[in-house]
């Protein structure tokens, strides 16, 4: 018979690492018998002859030592089961003993424990950082990112989601989109990009601009709006997402910390490649709340700057239903709490009174190009 060893054997003449043995517990002590080729024999050890201590590296262990000199011998016992036999065997005089070993073995888990839970502790609190910390990453390492990039992964999505769509090449709508555009831009102070706007057939009531500046109007906003103001107000909030880098942000953020890594490696193809995964998601991308009030403010700016009237995106807002706001993509896109609208109206309040030059365009004639019968529907 060769029983599984549960416990280890040190002394004179034994293995260093410790002789491997089969322990039991009987009604007047130990007997342990050896595993293996051993020059350990088999012994029978008297409770009263025996003392026990908590041991092992993890203090879970049970050690139990008897006899001097050479023939001095100690007992590692890990195996619970044959600690809670042990226990429960030996005499009142070794448990005092064994309590105390017990509460010792009690305290290192309980140390133990407190050492990992300080470790996933500091791991949580360097996650909670990263969440918190994120915008501040995320603007940091979007400042990194040279507009060239920005302008490569904007343009690819771009002609990507053109190429799906039907785009008008030219009409009224479209040199009123481009006349809006010229307005606006001409008025960007350092405009490191050049804007590239594309009129596209779609019943959609959006309009999105891509990284790098590329924007996108949907006919379906023109016919909805009832003047040239009201589309300008919703570009002008675009043009001003891609000035702030609100897109790069997001992206950013989608990507995590790989990409963050990747920028500030200069890892340039990774960056590319890590864009594919997101692609299309640009189009129908969810800005978020204070990126909203950002490009609110500062397209506000845009258009007073410009000398269109500025207010525009409020009442093309507060002229639809209930029922049309949650259906018109452009306030899903970008969502228009009640707080959103009330910062747009008081920054409206707060502009320098300009007097606003119209537009070259007659908005009834653009949504007659469109096929619009009553502007009113
Ligand atoms: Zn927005």
């Amino acid at each position: 018979m060769n029983p599984i060893p549960n416990a280890l054997c040190f002394g004179d003449g034994l293995p260093g690492v410790g002789a491997p043995c089969h322990v039991t517990v009987s009604a007047d002590g130990l007997t342990m018998v050896p595993v293996g080729t051993s020059p350990l024999v088999e012994e029978a050890i008297a409770f009263a002859d025996m003392s026990v201590e908590a041991g092992g590296l993890d203090h879970d262990q049970l050690v139990v030592s008897w006899g001097t000199g050479s023939s001095a011998r100690t007992l590692y016992l890990k195996d619970p089961a044959l600690i809670i036999a042990f226990r429960r065997a030996a005499p009142a005089e070794l448990t005092a003993h064994l309590e105390r070993a017990a509460v010792q073995v009690r305290r290192a888990r309980h140390g133990h424990r407190l050492l990992w839970g300080s470790v996933l502790g500091v791991v949580f609190g360097l996650g909670l950082l990263l969440w918190f910390g994120t915008d501040l990453i995320v603007e940091w390492a979007v400042a990194r990112i040279p507009i060239e990039w920005e302008q490569k992964l904007g343009e690819s999505v771009y002609q990507d989601f053109l190429s799906k769509e039907t785009v008008l090449k030219e009409g009224p709508a479209v040199s009123a989109v481009q006349e809006m555009t010229q307005r606006l831009t001409d008025k960007i102070r350092d405009n490191p990009y050049k804007f590239q706007i594309s009129v596209v057939q779609s019943p959609v009531v959006n309009a999105f601009a891509l990284p790098g500046g590329y924007v996108v109007v949907f006919t379906g906003l023109m016919t909805k709006a009832e003047s040239g103001e009201e589309v300008a107000g919703v570009l002008s909030h675009e043009l001003n997402h891609v000035l702030q880098r609100h897109g790069m942000e997001r992206m950013v953020k989608m990507l995590g910390l790989a990409a963050v890594v990747g920028i500030l490696l200069g890892d340039q193809q990774g960056l590319t490649g890590l864009a594919k995964q997101v692609g299309m998601e640009l189009v129908t991308l969810k800005f978020g709340r204070a990126q909203e009030t950002e490009a609110d403010v500062t397209g506000i700016r845009l258009l007073s700057d410009a000398r269109i009237a500025p207010d525009g995106m409020i009442r093309f807002f507060e002229r639809l239903s209930e029922k049309d706001k949650a259906r018109v993509e452009v306030f899903s896109t970008h969502p228009m709490s009640a707080g959103r609208a009330e910062r747009l109206k008081a920054e409206l309040a707060a502009l320098p009174k300009r007097t606003p030059e119209p537009f070259t365009f007659q908005w009834k004639t653009i949504q007659d190009s469109l096929g619009v019968s009553d502007p009113k529907k």
